[in-house]
């Protein structure tokens, strides 16, 4: 098969082209086309020669061609399926599910409108707020969901009147370059430009003169230089970066019940999930039987190469990440106190497997207590009443998710109101909706992307003053 850029509503390839490892078998599989600076350069022109007939179709000719792009998409999953699997890690139907919830997030999106807001009509004057499209958005994605975190960038973005150029992870570059064909059959030249490239493509983006947002998902480190070099420019900016999200457990909660749903919020995609469980804070009193539950989902989970069936879980996405997992379990062992009730070592075969590991009887001042570990392992931490529960879920410089768990739904929002984070579910964690807008508190980010806030932020408000006749 083969990968190529879409640059101007076309197909095109590089000069370089590097490698991309399957994280199964640790062996590369296919190559990907390597942007030069001078494609960089003819995504963005493209960008900006599209963006005057595309700001100025309404909001519903925008909407209805990018409804065609999601239904070009859809039929494409069981061809794109099989390459994120294998570039990804993640199960194929996993997979498959990503790109069909990428599919109804183009168009669940593109469901909401920012018309023109009357802010005051005083009988002297009629003040309104109108909002206009930016630009060119330069779209940056990691690679844990390329998939569909590109298609929220690529449905606001579209929608709200700018063009893009989009650029995915090196690690998974191609599922996002197939969807670019989609993009090719559907859109007019130059709305939608996909380039994959190496280390330098990011930085170029960020600095490029002709991009006017950065749309950026990815850690904290990275968000904190792409914020540093957008600033040479004064791009617009929104970063979606890491988590290290607590999960509180209240006394009154059916631990039966609640461990899948825990389980499956620390342990899907193999925990690579911006807003995966990352800590348990659970009370003394239902603490063992919470242990027990994870321990015994955690030994029977089924681990392996996601193109074999029933594979409930892949590996690591790559060498650099696995070797960050295992250095924090091997920490871990290093606390005397600490129990390792499931997993705590890698695979014995080619591929960066983890065996899903669960952590009893962790402490608050553990690195991977303290420090996103975005793999398959789970702490959990004794509370004995919640006001210290809440304290130390809030004691960490992450807030991008949260979850309490209780019969006591109103109880839960309470205690939910407290927690420092974007987003908090009572009895529930993972998962993002169109019109929820989505961010982090503190280092977890900075704006907010979904919902109507998330549209709004693609756009530039403009307030327009205009005076009244007497009598009008
Ligand atoms: P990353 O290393 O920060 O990379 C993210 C993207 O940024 C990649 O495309 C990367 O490409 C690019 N990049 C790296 N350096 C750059 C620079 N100086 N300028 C511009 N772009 C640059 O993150 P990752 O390891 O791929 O993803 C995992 C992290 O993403 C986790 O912390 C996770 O929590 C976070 N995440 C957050 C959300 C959210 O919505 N809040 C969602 C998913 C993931 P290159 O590697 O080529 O540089």
């Amino acid at each position: 098969m083969a990968f190529t850029h879409t640059i101007d509503g076309k197909g095109e390839t590089s000069e370089k082209a590097f490698d991309v490892i399957n994280p199964a078998t640790a062996q590369p599989f296919a190559k990907c086309p390597d942007a030069s600076r001078a494609q960089l350069d003819a995504a963005v022109a493209a960008a900006r020669k599209a963006f005057g007939p595309w700001s100025r179709k309404s909001f519903a000719e925008r909407r209805a061609l990018i409804a065609e792009f999601a239904h070009a998409l859809a039929k494409r999953i069981d061809g794109i399926g099989p390459v994120l699997t294998q570039e990804q890690g993640k199960p194929l139907g996993q997979a498959k599910w990503e790109i069909g919830g990428a599919v109804h997030e183009l168009e669940a999106m593109c469901n909401m409108e920012l018309g023109t807001q009357l802010i005051r009509n005083d009988g002297k004057h009629r003040v309104e707020l109108v909002y206009h499209p930016l630009g060119v958005v330069g779209a940056i994605t990691p690679w844990n969901f390329p998939i569909i975190l590109a298609a929220h960038k690529i449905a606001h973005g579209l929608y709200a009147g700018n063009t893009m150029v989009l650029k995915p992870s090196p690690y998974t570059p191609l599922a996002t370059l197939l969807m670019g064909e989609a993009g090719r059959d559907t859109l007019p030249p130059g709305v939608l430009n996909i380039v994959a490239g190496g280390n330098d493509l990011g930085g170029w983006m960020t600095e490029h003169p002709g991009i006017d947002r950065i749309s950026f998902t990815g850690s904290v480190a990275t968000g904190k230089r792409v914020m540093a070099s957008a600033s040479g420019t004064l791009k617009r900016v929104t970063l979606e970066l890491g988590g290290n999200d607590p999960a509180i457990v209240l006394e009154d909660a059916n631990a039966d019940q609640i461990v899948p749903s825990l389980f499956r919020g620390a342990f899907l995609n193999a925990g690579q999930i911006c807003m995966a469980v990352k800590r348990v804070y659970a009370p003394e009193k239902l603490y063992e039987p919470l242990v027990a539950g994870l321990t015994k989902l955690a030994l029977s989970h089924r681990v392996g190469n996601g193109m074999e069936p029933d594979v409930e879980m892949g590996p690591v996405q790559n060498k650099m990440q696995f070797d960050k997992v295992m250095n924090l379990i091997e920490d871990t062992k290093r606390h005397k106190s600490v129990r390792i009730t499931a997993g705590g070592h890698s695979l014995n075969q080619p591929g960066y497997f983890i065996a899903p590991t669960v952590v009893a009887d962790a402490d608050d001042g553990m690195r991977l207590v303290r420090e996103e570990q975005f793999g398959p392992v789970l702490p959990v931490l004794k509370y004995k009443d919640v006001d210290d529960a809440v304290r130390r879920a809030n004691d960490t410089r992450f807030g991008l998710c949260a979850s309490v768990w209780t019969e006591d739904y109103e109880r839960g929002a309470e205690i939910a109101r407290r927690v420092e984070a974007g987003t908090v579910w009572v009895n529930h964690h993972v998962g993002s909706e169109a019109d929820m807008p989505f961010g982090g508190f503190k280092e977890s980010g900075l704006g907010r992307e979904l919902g109507t806030m998330g549209l709004a932020s693609y756009m530039e408000p403009q307030v327009v003053k205009i005076p009244l006749r007497s009598g009008s």
